[in-house]
């Protein structure tokens, strides 16, 4: 055995087990297990939970309030496309790599194992900042699984459609996009599914990230992945028109995404920034995260912009998106709170369709560890992480010490 972790807590498990480690895979999980390995941990009743899964981050956008030199004044979304669309052509790749390596490191630091983000790819230089990515990704490729979205709006120009397809041919791995906040939203989504097609890769898209009730792309969408027979090889984020529709039309919709099989990621950092701001009572602005989970739609939850001039907030901490999805939606009873934990965890390694993935006898050794007593404080407590395994390899370890006089 590599490593033998003693007296953990898991959920679903009254009493702590121990996790035996060998050759980047889950071993054995038994209470007091008898054997020998290279390295010991005794845990004393900490959490263990399988490596975090964040399924929705910007890393071509992150931190760019650090510099201050472009600063959203008013905080709204209109202002932050146009910080955005300014700044973007004068960072350098150098710049976009440290960017993306705090991120990951980050990330890891908090018990992340593997990642989606959605990187810009609507003109060539995006491109060279897709590259600089890649090359991150491949120096991190031992502490994290990072998938990219291939984003821009497909089916616009011939300019945005090339680039897109060259993205994907570079390394990308999913097509992207934000169909609703085109004119033709129906004509864009045919292009995403021809490029889907073309390219044989899945879709992740931003979905009717709006206040408008009859913004209805997510049905569109479901209608869509049913007619092409891409069930669960879809994911829709934010879905927020969805919470504002009444309930007759929102239970139509919900119907048809369950019947597609789409994965939904709601992102209730952003949505509570951007979503609503001259509405008064302002609303949470997230979807419709408990109708979604009884209908059976696989859902998760993301961070989606880390401190960029979308969103000031963020720090690539999943269980503080867990946290936020529990109280933009009033998930706070102990099986909701159980479902908030799966949102950041089993539910988001389905939307990201890794396989053989959990705490589980023969799935890869993906596991952080908490400075918790109850598996139900990774959502209601944020607690601090105390190391980060990736295929059974120890990748940080987190010490933490109060001085107390
Ligand atoms: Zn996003």
């Amino acid at each position: 055995m590599d490593w033998l972790l003693t007296n953990a807590r898991i959920p679903d498990q009254p009493e702590p087990v121990d996790i035996a480690i060998a050759d980047g895979r889950i071993a054995q999980i038994a209470p007091a297990l008898s054997l020998s390995a290279d390295k010991q941990w005794e845990l004393a009743g900490r959490v263990v939970l399988p490596g975090l899964v964040e399924p929705h981050v910007h890393l071509d956008k992150t931190y760019l309030n650090s510099s201050g030199d472009f600063p959203n004044r008013s905080g709204t979304l209109l202002e932050a496309i146009d910080v955005w669309l300014a700044v973007k052509k004068q960072r350098s790749t150098s710049e976009v790599k440290s960017a993306v390596r705090r991120a990951l490191r980050a990330a890891i630091a908090h018990g992340v194992t593997a990642m989606r983000s959605h990187v810009d790819t609507e003109e060539a230089s995006d491109l060279e900042t897709l590259a600089a990515i890649l090359e991150v990704r491949e120096e991190f490729r031992h502490a994290i699984a990072l998938q990219i979205v291939a984003l821009a709006f497909a089916g616009t120009s011939p300019i945005i459609d090339r680039t897109m397809a060259d993205a994907l041919a570079m390394g990308a791995d999913l097509v992207g996009g934000a169909p609703a906040l085109v004119p033709d939203p129906a004509a864009s989504l045919h292009a995403v599914f021809a490029l889907a097609e073309r390219t044989g890769k899945p879709i992740d898209l931003h979905i009717d990230e709006t206040e408008n009730p009859a913004s209805q792309t997510l049905l569109t969408l479901a209608e869509m992945t049913i007619a092409a027979g891409m069930q669960r090889q879809v994911t829709a984020g934010h879905c927020c028109s969805l919470a504002f529709m009444d309930e007759a039309n929102a239970g139509r919709v919900i119907e048809r995404v369950a019947a597609a099989g789409i994965s939904i990621v709601t992102l209730p950092s952003c949505n509570l920034v951007l979503m609503g701001r001259g509405m008064r009572p302002a609303p949470r602005g997230v979807t419709r995260v408990k109708e979604l989970l009884a209908a059976g739609v696989n859902v998760c939850a993301g961070s989606d912009n880390v401190q960029d001039p979308f969103n000031p907030f963020g720090s690539y901490d999943p269980l503080q998106s867990a946290q936020l999805a529990a109280h933009t939606a009033h998930m706070t009873g102990a099986d909701e709170l159980a479902a908030c934990r799966e949102m950041v965890t089993g539910r988001a390694a389905a939307a990201l369709g890794l396989k053989s993935y959990g705490l589980r006898v023969g799935a890869p050794a993906d596991l952080v560890v908490l400075d918790a007593l109850d598996p139900q404080e990774a959502v209601t407590a944020s607690p601090p992480r105390l190391a980060t395994f990736k295929n059974g390899r120890l990748i940080v370890r987190i010490q933490t010490e109060q001085l107390w006089n």
